[in-house]
């Protein structure tokens, strides 16, 4: 595959089991990692002139590609990945300051970027792997909060390679989703944050850790929660009370530690997964009369 003028990285063939949590995934007929939002640019005008398709990878920590793999070229923004105060203001409640990311910065990082530099909103984010872009186009985060709730504003580039600033309301952020139109880019975000003690907030972050590890399993390659939380119940206890934790399909396991986690033990493909993940839908229809909507994100094709 040539692509004039474009300045970054190409891979053919590349096998997403290795850009994915879960450690699945056929592979993609390209992978190409921009140099910055100009590259950008230039390889979707290509993308669109040959009308080649493409689908953006974050940290692959929410996804799940089929065994096949995925037909067209995945992007990753990984080399943007500034991270930078922007500005600093007073206002109300305190000092506050905007910091920039870029969408391919790692959200954990993001977080000890705040934690160092005294200002808190992020602490939520304790724990959610992924990049900045990932976390907007899922809205990620906890009962404690969600990256919403701190955005300014949100950089796209379209498929046509024009680029717009979009401010909060623009995203229409929502339980685990937004609002971003199909094949547009996040390349940056602005945060606000609020200028803290940096030992309270160290603190805070080590609490909500060691919260985590009571309950999310450990060791073995997931992309976190499967199915989203439906209003009155969490869907890991409605799994469980249908008996499900602990179910196999190959080596793919309902987590016996955690029921709305689907763990990879070893070899598991896509289409074990996918297996349980229908089990589940089907049991608990049957059973609660709830209907589960999936969280993570499914790609690619049978094999
Ligand atoms: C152990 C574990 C724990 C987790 N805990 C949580 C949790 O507590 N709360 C929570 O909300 N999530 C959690 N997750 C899920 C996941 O980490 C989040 O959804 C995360 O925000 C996904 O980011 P990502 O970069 O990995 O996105 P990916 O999985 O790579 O992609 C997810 C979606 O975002 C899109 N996307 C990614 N980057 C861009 C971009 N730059 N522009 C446009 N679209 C883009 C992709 O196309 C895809 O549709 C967990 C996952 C794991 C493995």
């Amino acid at each position: 595959m040539n692509i004039p003028d474009f300045r970054g990285e190409l891979k053919l063939n590349e096998p997403l089991s290795k850009h994915t949590s879960f450690s699945i995934g056929g592979p993609c007929d390209a992978l190409a990692a921009p140099l910055d939002r100009d590259d950008l640019v230039t390889l979707l005008k290509h993308l669109a002139g040959e009308r080649l398709p493409y689908f953006i990878l974050g940290g692959g920590t929410n996804l799940l590609v089929r065994d096949g793999g995925f037909r067209g070229v995945m992007i990753t923004l990984e080399r943007l990945n500034e991270i930078r105060i922007d500005r600093e203001y007073r206002s109300v409640g305190g000092a506050f300051a905007v910091v920039h990311a870029g969408a391919g910065a790692g959200l954990p990082r993001l977080l000890t970027y705040a934690v160092d530099h005294g200002l808190t909103g992020l602490e939520f984010a304790t724990g959610i792997p992924g990049t900045v872009g990932g976390a907007i186009c899922m809205n990620a985060g906890t009962a404690d909060g969600e990256i919403g709730d701190i955005v300014e504003s949100v950089t796209l580039v379209s498929p046509a390679g024009e680029t717009s600033a979009n401010g909060k309301e623009q995203l229409g952020f929502r339980y685990r989703t937004a609002k971003i139109p199909d094949g547009h880019c996040i390349t940056d975000i602005k945060v606000v944050l609020r200028r803290s003690e940096k030992a309270r907030i160290k603190n805070r972050v080590k609490e909500l850790m060691d919260k985590r590890k009571q309950f999310q399993p450990a060791g073995l390659p997931s992309a976190g929660s499967v199915f989203k939380n439906p209003q009155d119940e969490a869907a890991g206890k409605l799994i469980e009370a249908v008996g499900l934790k602990g179910r196999t399909a190959g080596n793919a396991q309902i987590s016996e530690k955690h029921a709305n986690f689907i763990v990879n033990r070893g070899d598991a493909r896509a289409k074990d997964v996918l297996a349980l993940m229908k089990i589940v839908t089907e049991k608990v229809l049957e059973a609660r009369g709830v209907r589960l909507e999936p969280e993570i994100t499914i790609i690619g094709e049978d094999s």
